[in-house]
Formats: structure tokens, C-alpha cells, sequence
């Protein structure tokens, strides 16, 4: 079980987490786009950590909600609307939680991502943060149909998830700025992608 204590752990250490990786997230984007990805991530979820306060009576999915929203309003570029409607939708099918369990997490995995598809319309193999998520929403469903407890599943995922990043390496980009440079986008990681595997270690972390 994730509590809601936790989840508020989660985007704590979040901000944290992006504020301190910055640089390293600008550097991959620096190499493959326009070298604001870390910028990104650390204006986002700084704003993020500003709305904890106002967030915390709330349940779990309204948390979620609004941190997709905060995405939204303050991340431009692919990355805000990409993340922001992951933790909208998220969120929306976790109205009223108050715990999640191993059911509820796969909501939340699974309505995120169709989140990032509805949003970028992304394939996998198009180099993209999807080449993460999809992996490891897979990765999580399977061991939680084995029977796996909520921190085995999300061990899973975050090991499906950093396979998926490395995966990255040798695509060629057909989504986003990266595909603007063709051939030339191969042999570099997706930034969007080290972002996301960094999103589910810190949920792994969160729930102990
Ligand atoms: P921008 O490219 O607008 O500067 P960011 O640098 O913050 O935005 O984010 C770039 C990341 O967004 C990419 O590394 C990739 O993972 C992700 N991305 C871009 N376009 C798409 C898309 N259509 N679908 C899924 N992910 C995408
Ligand atoms: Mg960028
Ligand atoms: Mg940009």
C-alpha cells in the first residue's frame, strides 16, 4: 500500500531529485534538442513543491490532478503538457483514493500513459519518454498478475524502465525536436526518457 503521505514524499523528492539532475537532463537534451529539458523539470516540479501545502488535505487523485495541472501552466515545451496530462489523467482515475494498492497503482501507471499517447501520438521506437513507460507499465502489470506485492511490481518497472532508457541509445528520433536532426539524433539517450526513469526509481523510494 502507497499511502498519501507517501505520494506527497514522491513529488517532494521529486523536486529535489530534478532540481539536483538539472544539469545532467540539459546536458542529454543539450545534445539531441534545444537544452532546456532539465530547466524543465526543475521549473515544473519547483512549482510543484510551492503547491504542496495547498494539496495536502486532499485525496490522492486530487493531488495528482493538481500537480498535472501545475505541469501544465508552468513547463512549456513537449515535456509540461506530456507530463502534466500523465498526472491529470492519473489522478482522474484515482479520485477520492486514499492508499493505493497494487490495482490502484496500475491505475495510475496506466491511465498516465495513455495520457502521454493521447497527448504525443508516440510509438515505441520513436525515441521518446513512451520507449520508458510502456516497458514498464508491462513490466508491472505482468508482476502484479504473478502475484508480486507493490514494492516487487514497481521493482519491476524500474528495472524495465532503466533497460528502456538505455534502449534509447541507438534509435533514431521520430517524435519531438530530436527527429529535426535524423540520423544524427542516434547514439544519444532520450532526455525525456532518463526524466521518466528517474520519476518511477523516486516512486519506488517513496513506498519504502
Ligand atoms: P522540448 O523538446 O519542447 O524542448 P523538453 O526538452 O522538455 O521539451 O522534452 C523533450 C522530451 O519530450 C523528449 O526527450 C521526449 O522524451 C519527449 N517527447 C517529445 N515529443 C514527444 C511525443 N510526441 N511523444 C512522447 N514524448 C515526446
Ligand atoms: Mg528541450
Ligand atoms: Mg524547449
Amino acid at each position: 500500500q502507497m499511502t498519501k503521505e507517501q505520494v506527497l514524499d514522491w513529488l517532494k523528492a521529486l523536486a529535489a531529485e530534478y532540481k539536483a539532475q538539472k544539469e545532467y537532463l540539459t546536458g542529454l537534451d543539450a545534445a539531441i534538442g534545444d537544452a532546456d529539458h532539465g530547466i524543465n523539470m526543475d521549473r515544473g516540479f519547483g512549482k510543484v513543491l510551492e503547491k504542496l501545502p495547498s494539496m495536502e488535505a486532499k485525496d490522492i487523485g486530487a493531488i495528482l490532478k493538481d500537480t498535472g495541472m501545475t505541469l501544465l501552466s508552468s513547463v512549456g515545451g513537449a515535456s509540461g503538457p506530456l507530463y502534466g496530462t500523465f498526472f491529470m489523467k492519473a489522478g482522474m482515475a484515482l479520485a477520492g483514493a486514499e492508499t493505493l494498492d497494487e490495482a490502484a497503482m496500475q491505475k495510475l501507471l496506466e491511465s498516465g500513459v495513455e495520457g502521454i499517447v493521447s497527448r504525443g501520438r508516440p510509438v515505441e521506437g520513436d525515441k521518446t519518454m513512451y520507449d520508458i513507460w510502456k516497458p514498464a507499465l508491462d513490466a508491472y502489470t505482468q508482476a502484479v498478475q504473478a502475484g508480486a506485492a507493490l514494492d516487487a511490481a514497481l521493482d519491476a518497472a524500474v528495472a524495465a524502465a532503466e533497460k528502456g532508457l538505455e534502449a534509447t541509445v541507438p534509435m533514431q528520433a521520430r517524435k519531438g525536436r530530436a527527429s529535426y536532426l535524423g540520423e544524427r539524433s542516434i547514439g544519444h539517450k532520450d532526455p525525456g526518457g532518463a526524466s521518466s526513469c528517474m520519476m518511477l526509481g523516486a516512486l519506488r523510494q517513496s513506498i519504502g
